[in-house]
């Protein structure tokens, strides 16, 4: 296992902005703090409106210039960027690692995740060449698909590489110029993504990065000139991203935050399950969309319950499991449990006050992982997506008791079934609501194209973010109806 290597100095991060990196005037700086010591790392320009109009008039000069380059050109540069991804996998998955906190395993699977969508976008080229028929005699009806402009990804801490590529190699290959406001928690990733940008030739302008928070984020929201934004965080923010979007026009798709539920039967394969079950809600110390935060455990499952604990136990905190990103999500979820216990759950293993191995990451934010058992559907621990590595088990007695649970949630990003029976397995496929469903699987992540995307407050706007769909987002379709007579009169044509 390779352990997290900590920046060894402190960098203050430049927004990109017309190929050229600078710190926009009038910016503030924040700190950026590594979850795994509480050490500074990094400092990030707070990005004015004037910078953002800075950065979107940049976009806007090089959009023009980008839209008329052949698909197979940008796709050329963007596969250079594809290889710079892979060269530099494990550099960028220690910077993604100390800045979100997760481990550098996670990390690098993220960025493996970015090269992926990458090879999405450079098949394009070959796969998504328009379409064209003769609809009556003479008659030619075509469809060609044609970039928007400036366009806009906002993105959260969790996945500083895997989110911003979500986009960046659909959005940019299909003729788009791109801003990427990243997460002012993890804006270190993202410089190096807008470096590899460059060096893989990305003319000046259409890739862009701006740093900041919400001022930001409305100032590119409100823009005239962003025609379209990618919206990535909690389902608060989305919202309010997607009605402002909207209301002025734009083209908004904005995913929010989870709830999702393990479904867990009596026929299930005890390991399998147990270990899905740990992986879900520890990996990425919980702070994953498609983290496991509620068991359903139907019927007597006792016996997985109790592995569930066991394997839960043996964890070590420090760099093997990953660290909270800052001191208010630690105190967040030391309330929560305490609120479930107060309400009535009980603790099986607590992760409060556990200390991490060694003395270096003392100054990190650590919970161990932290199993409530007998938390009601109409607890806070059920319903509020807590963030953390915190599992909830909400007994029932049914099947159909447990989907009713699972389709009251107001979100709809993933769930799971754990069992033998490919029945049964069929009645969560069909009867669960959410965007992504798992049959055995603990983090059910469709593998591109299959896309990315869920239901009702984890996504606002309609599409996926990667996959096919992706492609509407992005993107115009042209719709071209062309009639030609044939004219027999002139000398010239025989
Ligand atoms: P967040 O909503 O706090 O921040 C997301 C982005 O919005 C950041 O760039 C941030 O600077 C900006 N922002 C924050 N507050 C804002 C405001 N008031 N107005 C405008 N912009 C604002 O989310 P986070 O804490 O960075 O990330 C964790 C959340 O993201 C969780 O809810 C998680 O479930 C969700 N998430 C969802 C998915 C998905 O695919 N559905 C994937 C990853 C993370």
């Amino acid at each position: 296992m390779s352990f997290v290597q900590l920046p060894e100095s402190v960098t203050t991060c430049r927004n990109l902005v017309g190929g050229e990196w600078l710190v926009p005037r009038d910016a503030s700086l924040l700190d950026v703090h590594s979850p795994y010591t509480g050490g500074i790392i990094g400092r990030v320009p707070m990005t004015p409106a004037e910078g953002v109009a800075q950065a979107v008039e940049a976009a806007r000069a090089a959009a023009s210039g980008w839209r008329n380059t052949p698909l197979r050109e940008r796709t050329a540069i963007m596969a250079r960027f594809r290889a710079l991804l892979e060269s530099n996998l494990d550099r960028l998955g220690h910077l993604a690692a100390s800045e979100a906190g997760k481990t550098v395993a996670e990390a690098r699977a993220g960025v493996a995740k970015g090269i992926e969508v990458c090879d999405f976008a450079l098949s394009l080229q070959n796969l998504d060449t328009g379409g064209a028929m003769e609809v009556s005699r003479g008659v030619t009806c075509e469809f060609r698909r044609e970039p928007l402009g400036v366009v806009a990804g906002i993105t959260p801490f969790n996945f500083p590489a895997m989110v911003p590529l979500w986009m960046i190699p659909i959005a940019v290959t299909v003729g788009n110029a791109f801003i990427l406001k990243p997460s002012e928690k993890v804006p270190l990733t993202a410089c190096a993504l807008g470096e590899l940008m460059v060096e893989a030739g990305i003319p000046r302008g259409v890739f862009s990065v701006v740093h900041g928070g919400r001022e930001t984020v409305e100032a590119l929201v409100a823009h005239p000139d962003v025609r379209a934004v990618g919206f990535v965080g909690s389902s608060a923010v989305a919202r309010r991203v997607y009605s402002e979007g909207s209301a002025q026009g734009k083209r908004v798709l904005a995913l929010g935050g989870a709830k999702n539920h393990l479904i867990v039967v009596p026929d299930a394969d005890e390991a399998l399950t147990a270990q899905s079950v740990v992986d879900s809600f520890t990996g990425c110390a919980g702070q994953r969309c498609m983290a496991a935060s509620v068991m359903l455990a139907v019927g007597d499952v006792q016996r997985i319950v109790e592995q569930v604990r066991e394997r839960a136990s043996r964890f070590e905190l420090g760099p093997g499991m990953g660290a909270l990103i800052d001191r208010a999500s630690l105190n967040r979820l030391e309330a929560a449990i305490a609120t479930a216990e107060r309400a009535g759950a009980r603790v099986l293993l607590d992760g409060r006050g556990k200390k991490p191995v060694g003395d270096k990451w003392a100054g990190g934010y650590w919970l161990g992982p932290t199993i409530l058992d007998g938390v009601r559907p109409d607890m806070e621990a059920a319903q509020r997506e807590l963030f953390g590595p915190v599992l909830s088990i909400v007994r029932v007695p049914t099947l159909s008791a447990a989907l009713e649970v699972e389709n009251a949630s107001p979100y709809g990003n993933a769930a799971s079934i754990f069992t033998t029976n490919g029945a049964v397995a069929q009645a969560v496929v069909e009867g669960s609501r959410v965007g992504m469903v798992g049959v055995n699987v603990g983090v059910p992540v469709p593998r591109e194209p299959f896309s990315f995307g869920g239901t009702n407050e984890s996504k606002f706007g309609h599409g996926d973010i990667t996959g096919a769909s992706s492609l509407g987002f992005w993107t115009d379709l042209k719709k071209v109806t062309r009639k030609w007579t044939t004219r027999t009169d002139g000398s010239w044509m025989s």
